[in-house]
């Protein structure tokens, strides 16, 4: 039995997801040549070892969880965060109070 680390159920039965594959950085769509495309869509490396994955948890919380599996052993870790998502958003600059000189 292969046990998956759901972030937000914990550990639960494979069975209870479906494996969306070999995460895999989007093309620009703009400038994207068809090549590029295919390769996005349908080639994956399949290597052997550590391997960052998509997993929806189809019978759970019903999310989508990236995570490192070992395709040799099935043992898990929780992927780095991706860094757009780590990086805080820019502080809006603040307005002038009124009557402050510059
Ligand atoms: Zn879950």
């Amino acid at each position: 039995m292969m046990m998956v680390p759901c972030l937000w159920c914990g550990p639960r039965d494979a069975g209870e997801f479906r494996q969306a594959g070999e995460v895999v950085p989007r093309p620009d769509p703009a400038q994207a040549t068809p090549e590029q495309w295919r390769a996005y869509l349908y080639l994956r490396a399949n290597r052997k070892g550590w391997v960052t994955e998509t997993w929806y948890h189809r019978m759970g919380c019903r999310r989508y969880v990236t995570l490192v599996r070992n395709t040799e052993t099935h043992e898990f870790r929780p992927a780095e965060p991706e860094p757009e998502a780590a990086e805080p958003e820019a502080a809006e600059p603040e307005a002038a109070e009124p009557g402050a000189r510059p």
